[in-house]
Order: structure tokens, then C-alpha cells, then sequence
């Protein structure tokens, strides 16, 4: 029978709750066990699909079309559990089946309250979430101890351990020492408070994690644990990382929380967690000299969770390639005021997808001048879809080519809406989402990156290539490389006499590892560092990985 853990968070938001539910994964599956990971988020979208990254950062997609919060990325980057659309469950989801049912006539003559209707209806998102064949579940619950919007959630978990048998289920609270630098301390108090929260509604924990930029000291440790009901030994620091959010998993493990929780959850316990390959990628990072730069160019940059994944990915190839890879965040607003100069210096230019007009026109003059320059170039989504528009403008001499999304009166509309997109009047859930084939042309940049004709990828949008220009594209320089088979879209542009010019319909960053880096991202960061060499002419370094 599959054990839980639950992991909440208190004091403030954004402590790395997701991060920290991603390591125990990753240590769990270490010691030989299947894992499966799901989060529970408090606000009412029934999904983040609707949300502006401003609000909720990037939206993760699984291979059947979910798409959800940013945290299940960490989930698949850390350990092999396979996420589906019961990997996520918002209150509006779940109100959602409730009032369907109500409808339906399930609870004829009964009053439908949050206890027990809605609590019921978490407790079953729990089992559904729970993979078949998993030996742990780890459910994330989004939000801080103390929001009103949680507690249905913390009511429903606090009753699904009630049911287990003892032993069965691990409740982890993440919480704050907030450092004072004025008096120079670590303070408890408000970790008391949070699990004082806690223990109101009826939940213990087992385990508390402390997150600190300070040490936590031993006589703190056990300050925590007389007040907050915690044996010390479950008092366990979780320190800012110096340089890697991939070396929390180790630094937890250095801390014995591996054996706390195997041993909670009455596994074997004696066993070393192994993390060999992880710790030498550690390692091995500390160590990299040769850098290059990439500037992202989007819009919406201020937030480093708005393309959460693409930075990872980012730093995956960069260790594949044994380099460091230094980010240029640019405004694509600030391509059109300020001038391509602000690309200056940089060794390849990245344009992520996204939605709305706003940027488009400093995005098209950022990939004109990578692919005049020789700059590498690699464009995702709304990314490979302005490659296609500044190669037809200016290439092609399509006047005015355009994505009908901005300009439903372009002359050349050479971005069109897909055909079954055409009479969808609801905006959530209803893109092209989830995992889809492509073939590649043998021959072709992109086949050569992958070593196979024919891949998988995940997908978020509801404009394609408009496949009327196909000829013309056809007779250019630009090779239209990739194709899904039963719809016949274009899904991938190359240029095949430049050093790297590649766009993509699809996701890629959604399926990068840190020891198994996305071929595309890996070979973009390969000619950005070859780049970088030219520039400053060191050996070119060989990729490892
Ligand atoms: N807005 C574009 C579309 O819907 C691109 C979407 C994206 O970049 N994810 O087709």
C-alpha cells in the first residue's frame, strides 16, 4: 500500500516548498523506491492555463496536456515520476467536480458542504494523484499555513491520515528562521506560531524543515523542537544553496533526512542514500571556467519563474557542454527603444513563447540580427513563430507577414489559427496542450540533435505555420524540418547554412534533466560556446554529455 507525505509550508510564501517536496522525491527514488508527486494549489483558477506569468510564473505542461503550476517541473527534473492531469488540483478543480455532481443529482436531498463534500473530493484527488506501483506519494499543499483558502486542504489531509494505519502517513512542514542582521540572529517565533497553526487544525508534524541563510544551531534545534512538538533530531536545516538549487537534495541528505523519513514510513533505513552521479555534477560545476552568454529575449524577464523551465534547461546544457552559462535578460521592448546594441557581446539569442502583442516587434528585430550576425538563435513557441515572420518580411519579401493572433488583416499571414481552433470560444484548457509526434527530416540540423527521425514533445498553443507560404519557404534557405505526421504542421524551422538557427513549435524545456539535458538546448549552448571560443580564441571545448 502506497505511504504519503505531506509537505505544507509557513511564515511566507515561495520558501521552496516545491523544490524540497522534488528533493525528498529524488532521495526516495535513491534508495530504491517509486515515487509519485502532486500539488495542491488554494486559489480558485481551475488551473494556472489562464494566469499571467506576472501572477503565477511559468505554466508547466505534462505529456497529457495538463497545464499546471511551475513546481511540477521541479518534480520531473529531479526524480522519473510521471505527472498527469491528476498531478494538480486547484480549489476551482475541485469545486468544479462537486457542483458537477450536484448537478447531476449525486447528492439528492443532502445540503453539499466544504465538510464532508469538499474534503471528500480533496481526499479522492489524493488517491487519483497517487501513481499505480508508486512505494510514496509526496503531496505539496500550495499556499501558507493560515490562509483561509488552505484550510479546506489541511482539513481533507488531516482526515486522510485519520483513515491510514499509523505510520503510513509523514507530515513535513517547510518553515522560515527569519536572520535579523541588525541583532544578528535567527528567530523561532514565528516558526512556533506556524506549527501552532498547524497543531489548531489537528495536524502534527513529524518533520520540520527550517529554511535559514544562517546556520541553525543545535541549542536553536532543540528550542523549536520543545515548542513546536517535534522530536530534535526532525529539527532539520535547509540553508540557502551557494550556487545550484540542485544541491539541496544532497545537503538534506548530509542532514539525515533521508533516514528520518524511510524511517517514518517504515523503510529500510540502514542504507546510504546514493547520490554519486548528483554530488560529481556538483562537483563538476563548481569547477567550469568557460562561460558564454545568452540573452532571453521576452517579455517577461523581471520574473525568473515566468521561464523557469528554459533557465534550467539553460544550465543543463551548460553543464552537458562543461560550461557556465551567463544569462542576458532582455525586455524585448527594450530591443525596439533602445537598439540591437543591447544584444552586444552576447553568444546566442533565445525567444521564448508567450502570448499577447506587447514585445513581438522587438523579438522579430533581436532574431534578424542573430541571423544576420551568424548568432546562434533558438526560438520556442511564440519564438519560432517571429523567426518565421522577420524571415518573411525580410527574406522572403512578404510585406507585412504577420501571426493573425496580433494582425487578423496581414497581407501574409504567415502564422495562422489552427483549423480546429477556429469556432473554440473558451479560453481555458482549449490549446493544442500536451505531448504530440514530430517527424524529422533525415539529414537536417535538428536530426542530427536528436540522432532519430521521430520524437515526442509537448505543446501550448493554438497558432501554427500557415501552411499556404510552404513553397515559398520551401524554394528559400529556410528548411521547414519537422512535421507532425497525422496533421501535417510544421512544428520545426532551420537554417541550414547558418552556424545555429533553429525554432520549434513546441516545448523542449519542459523535458530537460540535469544529467540528461535536452538535445536542442544542448547543442544551442554548443554553438554559444563555440562562439564564445571564437571570440577569445581557447580550444573548442567537446561536449561530454
Ligand atoms: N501565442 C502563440 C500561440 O498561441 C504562442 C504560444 C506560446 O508561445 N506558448 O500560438
Amino acid at each position: 500500500m502506497v505511504k504519503h507525505i505531506f509537505v505544507t509550508g509557513g511564515v511566507v510564501s515561495s520558501l521552496g516548498k516545491g523544490l524540497t517536496s522534488a528533493a525528498i522525491g529524488l532521495i526516495l527514488e535513491r534508495r530504491g523506491l517509486t515515487v509519485s508527486l502532486q500539488k495542491l494549489d488554494p486559489y480558485i483558477n481551475v488551473d494556472p492555463g489562464t494566469m499571467s506569468p506576472f501572477q503565477h510564473g511559468e505554466v508547466y505542461v505534462t505529456d497529457d496536456g495538463a497545464e499546471t503550476d511551475l513546481d511540477l517541473g521541479h518534480y520531473e527534473r529531479y526524480t522519473h515520476a510521471k505527472l498527469t492531469q491528476s498531478s494538480n488540483f486547484t480549489t476551482g478543480k475541485i469545486y468544479s467536480t462537486v457542483i458537477a455532481k450536484e448537478r447531476r443529482g449525486d447528492y439528492l436531498g443532502r445540503t453539499v458542504q466544504v465538510i464532508p463534500h469538499i474534503t471528500d473530493a480533496i481526499k479522492e484527488a489524493i488517491h487519483e494523484g497517487a501513481a499505480e506501483g508508486a512505494d510514496v506519494a509526496i503531496t505539496e499543499i500550495g499556499g501558507t499555513v493560515g490562509d483561509i483558502e488552505s484550510l479546506p486542504f489541511l482539513e481533507a489531509v488531516r482526515q486522510f491520515a485519520l483513515e491510514r494505519p499509523k505510520g503510513d502517513v509523514l507530515f513535513l512542514h517547510v518553515t522560515l528562521l527569519p536572520y535579523l542582521r541588525a541583532s544578528g540572529e535567527l528567530k523561532t517565533k514565528p516558526t512556533q506560531q506556524s506549527v501552532g497553526k498547524l497543531r489548531e487544525i489537528g495536524i502534527q508534524p513529524d518533520i520540520l524543515v527550517c529554511r535559514t541563510e544562517q546556520p541553525m544551531t543545535q541549542e536553536m534545534a532543540q528550542k523549536i523542537s520543545m515548542f513546536c512538538n517535534v522530536r530534535p533530531e526532525a529539527v532539520v536545516e535547509e540553508r540557502d544553496v551557494a550556487y545550484s538549487i540542485y544541491e539541496v537534495p544532497v545537503d538534506l541528505c548530509r542532514l539525515g533526512l533521508d533516514k528520518l523519513v524511510v524511517a517514518h514510513l517504515g523503510f529500510e533505513s540502514d542504507t546510504e542514500t546514493d547520490l554519486d552521479d548528483w554530488s560529481l555534477m556538483l562537483a563538476e560545476l563548481k569547477s567550469v571556467e568557460k562561460t558564454c552568454e545568452i540573452a532571453v529575449v521576452g517579455k517577461y524577464i523581471q520574473l525568473h519563474d515566468a521561464y523557469k523551465s528554459i533557465y534550467e534547461s539553460l544550465a543543463h546544457a551548460g553543464y552537458a557542454n562543461r560550461c557556465k552559462v551567463k544569462l542576458r535578460k532582455i525586455s524585448a521592448e527594450d530591443v525596439l527603444v533602445k537598439g540591437t546594441e543591447i544584444l552586444a557581446g552576447v553568444d546566442g539569442v533565445l525567444v521564448p513563447g508567450g502570448f499577447g502583442e506587447r514585445g513581438i516587434e522587438g523579438k522579430i528585430q533581436a532574431i534578424r540580427w542573430a541571423r544576420e550576425q551568424d548568432l546562434p538563435f533558438f526560438g520556442i513557441c511564440l519564438g519560432m513563430q517571429c523567426a518565421v515572420i522577420e524571415y518573411a518580411r525580410h527574406e522572403l519579401g512578404l510585406e507585412g507577414a504577420h501571426t493573425l493572433e496580433h494582425s487578423p488583416h496581414s497581407p501574409h499571414p504567415v502564422i495562422s489559427l489552427m483549423a480546429d481552433q477556429r469556432e473554440i470560444d473558451q479560453k481555458g484548457g482549449t490549446m493544442r496542450l500536451g505531448a504530440y509526434d514530430c517527424e524529422l527530416d533525415p539529414g537536417t540540423r535538428i536530426h542530427e540533435l536528436y540522432g532519430c527521425t521521430r520524437i515526442s514533445e509537448r505543446h501550448r498553443h493554438r497558432f501554427e505555420f500557415n501552411n499556404d507560404y510552404r513553397d515559398q519557404f520551401a524554394a528559400s534557405t529556410m528548411v521547414l524540418s519537422g512535421r507532425n505526421p497525422g496533421r501535417d504542421l510544421v512544428e520545426i524551422i532551420e537554417i541550414p547554412e547558418h552556424p545555429f538557427f533553429i525554432g520549434v513549435q513546441f516545448h523542449p524545456e519542459f523535458k530537460s534533466r540535469p544529467l540528461n539535458p535536452h538535445p536542442i538546448f544542448k547543442g544551442f549552448v554548443g554553438a554559444a560556446l563555440a562562439h564564445a571560443n571564437g571570440n577569445n580564441p581557447a580550444p573548442v571545448c567537446e561536449t561530454v554529455l
